[in-house]
């Protein structure tokens, strides 16, 4: 299958981008403006590969999008590009609202009218993955029930208010010009070659170089947590088999404290490399939270369950200590010393 994948060389781009040419059956074409976030390191090892292709461009881009679409002929596309760190989103907004609403309308655009020319079996079998976030959905209470695929949306910050909004995008061209739409809502992601700005490979790095952790609020904050390589396993299975016009939720089932994560960071990395635990928990820091900070997400994950046959393969506690693994043999590499990215 000739894939068209946008935001291809990020943290979960780059963990699907890698998985699919491991597979063989899929020319990938992937779009991104290699912004901070981006590995560029893996675009060179990505470029070794004869089903990889690449073009550096802004999704915003018309011009770039329509001369993709021509020339690579996608049979399907899957939209990961965006902005995506809510603390940025606090103090850049633009940024969001141009990437993640603007640009992903002209996405919209560019493949509607690239899919509206095509064959009729083509058409069939075309589908647009709009990959979206559970944060849309707000936060929950401690005993509220896990949030529904046709739950309201409730978005607290810039972040997820421009995923909303492009989701709403999606959900319009659906039906509107019977676009072949899914919306997919994951959990928080963890796993390899993610940004240094996120909890997990910002606590490795914090812990390695003796530096104070800050953690928001009360640490008391809970997630939902899922191994990067179950959401892209996910992504393969909505592409292959899901229905059009749907949303799926995708979730580890795995709601834990901010604190307590930081704890088992702590915990794995003493033990790995011989430190004092008692020592390492005091550069724990508690720092004033972040404005509109959700308390809590939780997704119910039966309906990619039932229909999709998808669940969560790998367990957390593992997952946590092959993701910590990974990163400190990355350390080591000396990586750390750019604090762009690993
Ligand atoms: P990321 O920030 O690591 O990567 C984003 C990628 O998009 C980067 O390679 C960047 O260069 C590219 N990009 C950004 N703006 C662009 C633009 N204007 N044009 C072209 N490319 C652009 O993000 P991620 O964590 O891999 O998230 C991928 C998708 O998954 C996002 O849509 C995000 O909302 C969603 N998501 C992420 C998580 C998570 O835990 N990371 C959870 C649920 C959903």
């Amino acid at each position: 299958m000739r894939l068209l994948i946008t935001g291809g060389i990020g943290f979960i781009g780059s963990n699907l981008t890698r998985y699919l040419l491991q597979r063989d059956n899929y020319e990938i074409l992937v779009l991104d403006n290699l912004t901070y976030a981006a590995n560029i390191d893996l675009l060179s090892h990505f470029q070794k590969h004869q089903n990889f292709n690449f073009l550096k461009t802004d999704i915003c881009n018309s011009k770039n999008l329509q001369k993709a679409f021509k020339e690579f002929q996608p049979e399907s596309v899957m939209h990961l590009a965006a902005e995506s760190h809510v603390d940025r989103s606090i103090s850049q907004p633009l940024e969001f609202i141009n990437t993640n609403v603007i640009g992903t309308f002209q996405l919209l655009q560019n493949t509607l009218e690239f899919y509206k020319k095509l064959k009729v079996p083509e058409r069939k079998r075309f589908r647009f993955i709009h990959v979206s976030t559970d944060e849309v959905y707000g936060d929950l209470g401690n005993k509220e029930p896990p949030s529904m695929e046709n739950d309201a949306y409730r978005p607290s910050s810039p972040y997820s208010a421009s995923k909303a909004s492009s989701d709403f995008l999606v959900q319009a061209w659906n039906r509107t010009y019977n676009f072949p739409g899914i919306i997919t809502h994951c959990t928080n992601n963890f796993g390899p070659y993610q940004n240094q700005e996120k909890l997990i490979p910002s606590t490795i790095s914090k812990i390695i170089n003796n530096e104070i952790l800050p953690i928001y609020g009360n640490g008391k904050q809970k997630r939902d947590w899922l191994y990067v390589i179950d959401h892209v396993k996910a992504l393969e299975e909505i592409l292959k088999k899901g229905r059009l016009h749907e949303s799926y939720n995708i979730g580890g089932n795995n709601q834990i404290e901010n604190l307590v994560i930081v704890e088992k960071i702590i915990s794995l990395i003493a033990n790995k490399m011989s430190l004092e635990e008692k020592k390492l928990k005091k550069l724990v820091k508690f720092v004033e939270d972040r404005p509109g900070h959700d308390f809590r997400y939780g997704l119910n994950c039966n309906k990619i369950k039932n229909d999709l046959n998808w669940e969560p393969m790998q367990s957390f506690e593992e997952s946590l200590e092959t993701t910590v693994d990974w990163y400190l043999k990355f350390l080591k590499k000396g990586k750390h010393k750019s604090k762009e990215h690993f």
